[in-house]
């Protein structure tokens, strides 16, 4: 099917509709799938309701919410399978489940049916082209978000500048130019490398919460400050929990290069509200699955150089 068998599809979505209004999802998580190519962090014919698509349906879906419009990624990404482009793949020997399917089972149930979204073959292909995803993504704001363009627009617009650096930044070891590029851009693309690297899990704790609305408990923290060196290769950053985040900041704790956590002498075991922290010391650091995302030596280097200790040895 061509280009334009899908342009079609996709202004003749079946949205939901409240008396003469037509609620958005659907067309915002096709935008927030678009610009998921953009990323390039869609690499096979697999969707996933992954944290970095949530992120993504939240910043459209903010632009253009209205009247009751509740932020309910869930409900496209079940209800696109009407359009039939869009297909859950079921999980072995859950095919007849998948199919007697009638309504949304929960996220749950879902997610133990089926483990992914595939799309028809020619669209996949299709939006892996950059001209093609730009012609889509103009047929879904005419057809559905004219009144609201300007702000769709402006949307689109810095997530096309944050999935620039981001690109730069996620090729493996090549130091991106930050030069130019607006704090607010780099810090989400940094962010969003280093946070999905390591699964939003804090690489001291383990804690690991993701929301539906795309809010997530880890930051990606700089292991040399960007002030330091300017350096935003995700081998630079861990991601880190509210609290790991604080105390590595302010060198109460460290990782090191024999990849554990070292822990300041300032601390005092004896004090009761310490003591968590202590007991970080010599514990294994959470690194990301992939070994490309590893801490670099130097910037671990860094940190250990710089933990806190009594008399400032
Ligand atoms: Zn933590």
């Amino acid at each position: 099917m061509s280009l334009a068998t899908y342009a079609d599809k996709f202004a003749r979505l079946k949205v939901g509709r409240v008396g003469d209004h037509e609620r958005p999802h659907k067309p915002v998580m096709l935008l927030a799938l678009l610009d998921l190519f953009e990323q390039g962090a869609i690499k096979e014919n697999k969707i996933t309701f992954s944290p970095e698509f949530l992120e993504l349906f939240g910043e459209y879906f903010e632009a253009v919410r209205s009247g009751s419009d509740q932020p309910t990624p869930y409900n496209p990404y079940f209800y696109m399978r009407g359009d039939k482009f869009w297909h859950h793949h079921a999980r072995l020997g859950q095919e007849a489940v998948l199919s007697a399917l009638s309504g949304p089972p929960g996220i749950k149930a879902l997610d133990a049916i089926s483990d992914y979204v595939f799309l028809d073959d020619e669209l996949f292909a299709l939006l892996r082209d950059p001209a093609s995803r730009a012609e889509l993504r103009s047929v879904l704001i005419n057809r559905y978000f004219a009144g609201q363009r300007d702000k769709v627009l402006a949307v689109a617009a810095r997530e096309s500048e944050i999935a620039n650096y981001q690109r730069q930044i996620d090729e493996g070891g090549r130091v991106a130019e930050s030069a130019g590029v607006p704090e607010a851009v780099r810090d989400t693309a940094f962010s969003r490398v280093v946070r999905r690297a390591y699964d939003y899990r804090c690489a001291a704790c383990g804690l690991r919460v993701v929301l539906e609305g795309g809010l997530y408990i880890v930051d990606a923290a700089h292991l040399i400050p960007f002030a330091e060196t300017h350096d935003d290769d995700p081998r630079n950053g861990m991601a880190l929990c509210k609290n790991h985040h604080w105390a590595m900041d302010r060198h109460l704790i460290a990782p090191g290069t024999d990849r554990v956590w070292h822990v300041t002498s300032l601390l005092d075991d004896r004090l009761e509200g310490q003591r968590d922290l202590i007991l970080l010391e010599g514990r294994t650091i959470l690194l990301p699955h992939e070994p490309r995302y590893h801490p670099k030596d130097a910037a671990l280097r860094w940190r250990e150089q710089n933990l806190e200790r009594v008399g400032g040895v």
